[in-house]
């Protein structure tokens, strides 16, 4: 290449400098090299300042080592997969305690039913309040199962508190700081749902509310954000539970009913989830989902589900305390 040629390609900054640019490998006559090493070293040097992300006590930085948050008897965020199974919606006593005998049967370690539910239509069924509490409560103690709720409110967090082991936080209400607040104070964990919308570190922010306010026992939950794309209910962000695990200590689980919002896709977003490193699973089982009042397309019949967790589960059940 003639020396036009190659000044033609020089970077602007060679250009002005009057450098002929080189490449990697490229030796420069020793005159012109002694030359750019001294320009080199009078050149202010750029300064890398690196910032402390603003998710102060959830970083990984202020916390390097894994926590471990105890719901019940169950131990997340040990490496092993825990997976919490059970209806959406909690519709009778009977069917609480049949999903409970099911999943349980089936390996899951923790119980999953709905109380109150966040519903985004207010003709739909907003579920049966504090009589589920009690007999998600009953079925958790006959199966030995620890039970998750969601809680929707502050003036319902003692109630939810006493019945459930780990209180969750709808993705509709990630940003409800007076919930969060609240939460803060309470004795039991935390599930926080990433909200359809939130960015990571938003999500990270409204976990710090819960570290910050006194409560460390905090689950993050991925279920699907909003994206353009409607052939599944929502996206579900499974490079973002990844970099959610490098980002936060917290233990980080994956929803896949609400993720996908398709019975089909459950399996297969399920193994995905625990591939990318997830430390658990949300997972919508209905005795009859043809028939529940709520999610019954996202919904697995037992024996679906108990196909998945043979597919899942190499090794037996969570580690217990
Ligand atoms: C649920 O778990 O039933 C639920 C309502 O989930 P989300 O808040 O993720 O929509
Ligand atoms: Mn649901």
């Amino acid at each position: 290449m003639n020396s036009r040629a190659l000044h033609q390609q020089a970077t602007p900054a060679a250009r002005v400098m009057g450098r002929r640019p080189t490449r990697p490998g490229v030796r420069l006559p020793d005159g012109q090299a002694q030359a750019r090493r001294a320009a080199d070293a009078s050149a202010p040097a750029a300064i890398f300042v690196k910032q402390a992300p603003p998710f102060r006590m959830a970083s990984r930085e202020s916390h390097p080592e894994g926590t471990i948050v105890t719901a019940g008897c169950v131990l997340i965020g040990t490496g092993e997969l825990v997976v919490m199974a059970g209806p959406c919606s909690i519709e009778s006593r009977q069917q609480i305690r049949e999903t409970a005998r099911r999943v349980k049967a089936a390996g899951a370690d923790m119980l999953r039913g709905g109380a109150y539910k966040p519903r985004t239509s207010p003709y739909d069924f907003q579920g049966l309040g504090r009589k589920a509490l009690g007999w998600l409560a009953e079925a958790g103690r006959e199966t030995g199962l620890p039970v998750v709720t969601e809680v929707l409110s502050p003036e319902d967090v003692d109630l939810v508190a006493e019945h459930a082991d780990l209180l969750q936080v709808g993705a509709r209400n990630m940003q409800n700081y007076a919930l969060l607040r609240r939460l803060a104070t309470a004795t039991k964990p935390v599930l926080l749902k990433r909200g359809p919308s939130a960015t990571i570190q938003e999500w990270l922010l409204a976990a710090e509310y819960l570290l910050s306010g006194g409560n460390p026992q905090v689950v993050l939950c991925e279920r699907g954000i909003r994206t353009f794309e409607t052939a599944t209910r929502n996206t579900l962000d499974l490079a973002g539970v990844a970099l959610a695990k490098q980002l936060t200590h917290l233990p980080v689980i994956v929803d896949p009913s609400h993720g996908t919002g398709k019975r089909a896709l459950v399996a297969p977003a399920s193994r995905a989830a625990a591939a990318v490193g997830a430390d658990g699973l949300l997972i919508e089982v209905h005795p009859c989902p043809g028939r529940a009042l709520s999610d019954g397309e996202q919904s697995l019949d037992p024996r679906e589900f108990v196909e998945l967790m043979l597919t899942l589960r190499p090794h037996p059940a969570a580690v217990r305390t």
